[in-house]
């Protein structure tokens, strides 16, 4: 599933391909996709792209006259710009058509379809009003996110791709950032002291920062149908030696939830009970 480093990378790459466009037309092609009722959709018809970015997970395409088409790829979608004369496969769930021959697609290949889209008047309604704090904005201060952990009798795992307290971590960079603070996913976050607080404080916009940079030096201006994730130090990695120490990298299998870890870097004194063991 993308997140945060991919949304990021996706909306400057599409930038300099659709901003100044104007809209034809915008339409469905799963029923399920549009999520909001107003505006119709056709009022995005004949607006100009203004810009493109990003909250927590969503992609978000800013309109002229204050509109905002919010899109959420979820599992398995992705996006696709290119000529209209392309046939849409089976697999377009939306289409964008713009004024310069091009469309931009939401595909989603399999079932069920879980990619959903929006035309917001504005960026403070659901789904986007429902998100927590953004990690690389400078509203994401030690105090603030001291008050979001400090004392919660949650593993903090958890607490990290909750996207109600953060917005944009999924459960690869949770892996990731909870190596690089030396941090077990399985410590609840009332056991933290102040300094693993700060630590996994320090690791969330380092590590979010340096996958954004992996992901832009791999794909360049390109569009991509799945996660660059080559560069990632445990997550996927069950068995391979840790990057650190060489120690295999261990995972376990929660509720159909992978979590990646080292025994050794991270300090795992104690595994969760229930869970299927790899590595
Ligand atoms: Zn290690």
């Amino acid at each position: 599933m993308p997140e945060l480093p991919d949304l990021e990378v996706i909306a400057a790459v599409l930038a300099p391909r659709i901003v100044g466009k104007a809209i034809r037309g915008a339409e469905p092609l799963h029923p399920a996709f549009l999520q909001s009722t107003e505006p119709p959709l056709s009022a995005a018809e004949g607006r100009e792209i203004t810009g493109t970015g990003r909250r927590g997970k969503y992609l978000i395409l800013h309109l002229s006259g204050g509109l905002h088409f919010v899109v959420h790829l979820m599992r398995a979608g992705w996006i696709w710009h290119g000529p209209s004369r392309y046939t849409a496969t089976k697999s377009t769930v939306f289409r964008i058509t713009l004024d310069d021959g091009n469309e931009l697609r939401v595909i989603e290949p399999g079932h069920p379809k879980l990619s959903r889209g929006w035309l917001l008047p504005s960026l403070d309604r659901e789904p986007l009003s429902e998100l927590g704090v953004e990690p690389l904005s400078e509203d994401f201060t030690l105090e603030r996110f001291k008050g979001l952990i400090s004392g919660r009798r949650r593993q903090i795992k958890k607490l990290l791709v909750d996207q109600k307290l953060i917005a944009g971590i999924g459960n690869a960079y949770a892996d990731e950032i909870l190596f690089a603070a030396k941090l077990s996913p399985f410590r609840y976050a009332h056991t933290l002291s102040d300094e693993e607080i700060e630590r996994l404080w320090r690791a969330i916009p380092e590590v979010l920062r340096w996958a954004i940079a992996e992901i832009k030096a791999k794909v360049g201006d390109g569009l991509y149908q799945e996660e660059e994730r080559s560069f990632l130090r445990v997550h996927g990695r069950a068995g391979s030696p840790c990057p650190e120490c060489g120690a295999p990298i261990k995972e376990i299998l929660l509720g159909g939830q992978r979590t990646d870890f080292c025994m050794e870097c991270q300090h795992v004194d104690e595994l969760p009970g229930g869970g299927r063991i790899y590595g």
